[in-house]
């Protein structure tokens, strides 16, 4: 697991005060909707050079009891299920109630680590009133999330447990899939159809964009991380131009991730604006998925599909060798059928082919089709290699690569991809002087 804490509680023991006071002045991912929902709040801190990530489950609907319980009871699951520190909130005005008893009782009966904080704790004679919470059976910190004592102390011992539970690499290393698309395609229903229940978490993953949401996907033996994008969208002032934030959102995604799904909306087709996402996706070299969506509108024949396909890669060419998906996120119908796509173009993006492979294939085809003499020069490709960079790229050693046309790269482009399987991924072609 990653450096994860969740604040839970019920509401007004402080939660958020004490949040705002851990991520400071940065960044903080919040639902603009303020009132009778709150949603929950993402960001990063750190603590005696330790990064950290922070949930504070906010989350409930004001002056209704019912409702309360329920949605405390998933939030406090939720941090159970996913994070890694649970810092349990209650203050000592108002002493124990009903709510923080139920609180308890769930903690109890988790594995987690937690630590029961006494907040509101805003001067020395009230540091009495927290014994009555011992009885919980968590150790008690008394904090005051308004003028901040105490919170060293907390936090002190909260980041020892951060030390001892090192980032698995492996997890780092797990595939990063994005959801791309202009507005309305189907992008938060297809997210949502994805991870049914709302739940979404932070990890902070280097070498990334630091307000990009990672949640963690592993059922139906898929392990990978979604890029939220969808949980994006609430940060900041989005209404002034919508537009042009999705396209901000679009960029960040794809910088970040390996694959994307690019969304359409099946009824429109392949339109401009979705070839401009799709060059952004080609242009950072990452691995693409078309998914037409809203399939359960378009009134099909036999072959729709077919005729559909081809409609989409005539829009896309020269760049046609792209898997796509009809789905019908609303139904989540064909939802896994597109991971699995998505998958299966990760593997391709990671395939790496031997030399002595690749001249075998190639330079009999490099024999049957010669680049034609530039200015009565012979152009002779003597050998081809793969790059180890981490997408697929490769270079052709010639004698004059100043002389290569583009159209004989798109023959050897289509050559390559005709003999190995880079389906859904750009490739990258360079002539080398040898
Ligand atoms: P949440 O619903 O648990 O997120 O609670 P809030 O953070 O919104 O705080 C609820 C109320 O308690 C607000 O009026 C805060 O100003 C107040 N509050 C939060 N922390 C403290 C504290 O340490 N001391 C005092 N006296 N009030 C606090
Ligand atoms: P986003 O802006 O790309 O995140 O799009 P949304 O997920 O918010 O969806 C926009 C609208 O399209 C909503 O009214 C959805 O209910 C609807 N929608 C999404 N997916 C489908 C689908 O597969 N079929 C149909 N008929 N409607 C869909």
């Amino acid at each position: 697991m990653g450096n994860i804490i969740a604040i839970v509680g019920r509401p007004n023991v402080g939660k958020s005060t004490f949040f705002n006071l851990l991520i400071k002045d940065r960044d903080a991912i919040v639902d603009a909707t303020s009132g009778v929902t709150r949603d929950r709040h993402y960001g990063q801190s750190d603590w005696n050079g330790i990064e950290f990530s922070v949930i504070d489950t906010g989350g409930y609907i004001e002056n209704s009891d019912d409702v309360f319980e329920e949605e405390i009871r998933r939030q406090v699951q939720l941090a159970i299920d996913e994070t890694d520190v649970i810092i349990f909130m209650v203050d000592v005005v108002n002493g124990i109630t009903p709510l923080d008893e139920d609180v308890a009782r769930m903690l109890r009966h988790s594995t987690k680590k937690v630590f029961l904080v006494a907040n509101k704790t805003d001067n020395n004679q009230q540091i009495a009133f927290g014994d009555e919470f011992y009885r919980f059976g968590f150790s008690v910190y008394c904090i005051s999330a308004i003028n901040g004592s105490g919170t060293g102390e907390l936090l002190d011992d909260v980041v020892k447990e951060f030390s001892a539970t090192e980032i698995e690499q492996t997890e780092l290393n797990l595939p990063k899939y994005a959801v791309v698309g202009r507005p309305n395609v189907g992008k938060s229903t297809f997210i949502n159809a994805l991870l049914e229940e709302r739940r979404t978490i932070v990890t902070d993953i280097p070498g990334t964009t630091r307000d990009s949401i990672y949640t963690r996907y592993n059922r139906f033996g898929f392990d990978f991380y979604l890029i939220d994008t969808a949980g994006l969208r609430k940060k900041g002032k989005v209404h002034e131009n919508i537009e042009f934030y999705s396209v901000m959102r679009s960029i960040r995604a794809i910088e970040d991730c390996d694959v994307c799904f690019l969304l359409i909306d099946a009824v429109n087709g392949f339109e401009a604006q979705d070839a401009n996402i799709l060059r952004l996706i080609e242009r950072n070299k990452k691995g693409v998925v078309i998914v037409s969506n809203k399939w359960d509108l378009v009134e099909k024949e036999n072959n729709t599909h077919k005729v559909f396909e081809k409609a989409i890669k005539e829009k896309t060419a020269p760049f046609t060798d792209i898997p796509v998906v009809f789905t019908s996120a609303i139904n989540k119908q064909r939802v896994l059928k597109a991971l699995e796509a998505g998958q299966a173009v990760y593997q391709n993006r990671s395939l790496k082919i031997t030399t002595s492979k690749l001249n075998d294939v190639m330079l009999p085809l490099v024999d049957k089709f010669h680049h034609p003499s530039v200015k009565g020069k012979e152009i002779n490709i003597k050998y081809i290699t793969q790059l180890p960079t981490p997408f697929p790229a490769f270079a052709f050693f010639c004698n004059l690569p100043q002389y290569v046309k583009e159209s004989y790269k798109n023959y050897l482009e289509n050559k390559i991809r005709e003999h190995f399987n880079f389906s859904g991924v750009p490739i990258q072609i360079f002539f080398r002087k040898k």
